[in-house]
């Protein structure tokens, strides 16, 4: 079909041609760009963050139980202790030889063994807090070991963004000054209307005309459409009117 259409004077053709190539450039740079959005490190690297944020919150949580328990040992460990003070003090006066009358020296002793019955039982309670305390640091040191992997993973993770993000940008700077000199040869109206297009027509603002088919939407012109082609000046940027496509004829 192309091959039966008027010739094109060279200039238009040539533009189109060169459009062509600076769409070819623009095409690159969007995959680029796309691909740089994309990066696989980039979502593990997000979904590190979001683990580590989670890792880190279990960690409170257990550290702040952690505490807890430390708190009522301590002052259990405090009341044994005034008890030991206590006791010792009465026993004192049992063993002292000061106190002499039998039902005074029962009383004492019966003071006695209630204080180291009071003592046992809180030893029990001492003992059951030390042995709710070791599930929950065991708890806080896997916690604290996952955290540590995580930053590591992230780290690794980060350079190999940054060094994925730099091999793009140098792909894309190249690209972006092949671009700019392509750009150069295109009329500015041209261009600025291509612009225009590609913003609207998923990146591909021009397309060829081949075998009476848009290679923009891959749609065979109707003959109506293909015939107003033929009959169009040379020198008239045409479009394709299903799509809206500039058309390299
Ligand atoms: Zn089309």
């Amino acid at each position: 079909m192309a091959r039966r259409l008027p010739a094109v004077p060279q200039r238009l053709s040539a533009h189109l041609d060169v459009l062509l190539e600076v769409q070819a450039h623009d095409l690159v740079i969007d995959q680029l760009r796309h691909r740089r959005e994309r990066l696989a490190e980039r979502q593990a690297l997000r979904e590190a963050a979001h683990e580590a944020t989670g890792v880190d919150r279990q960690l409170a949580d257990a550290r702040a139980r952690g505490r807890d328990l430390a708190r009522r040992q301590r002052r259990l460990e405090d009341e044994v202790d005034t008890l030991a003070a206590k006791r010792a003090g009465t026993e004192g006066r049992l063993y002292g030889g000061t106190v002499q009358a039998p039902r005074e020296l029962e009383a004492l002793s019966q003071e006695v063994e209630a204080l180291a019955r009071r003592t046992r039982g809180l030893e029990d309670e001492l003992l059951e807090l030390m042995e709710a305390g070791e599930p929950i640091a065991a708890e806080a040191g896997a916690l604290e070991a996952r955290r540590q992997e995580l930053a590591t993973e992230a780290d690794r993770l980060a350079a190999v963004v940054a060094e994925r993000e730099a091999e793009i940008d140098r792909l894309v700077a190249v690209a972006v000054a092949a671009r700019g000199e392509a750009a150069g040869g295109v009329p500015p109206a041209l261009l600025a209307t291509y612009e225009q297009l590609r913003r609207r027509l998923d990146g591909v603002a021009v397309a060829r005309l081949e075998a009476g088919r848009c290679t923009g939407c891959h749609l065979a012109l109707p003959a109506v459409e293909l015939d107003a082609l033929r009959r169009a000046p040379a020198d008239a940027v045409v479009r394709h009117e299903e799509c809206g496509r500039i058309l390299a004829r």
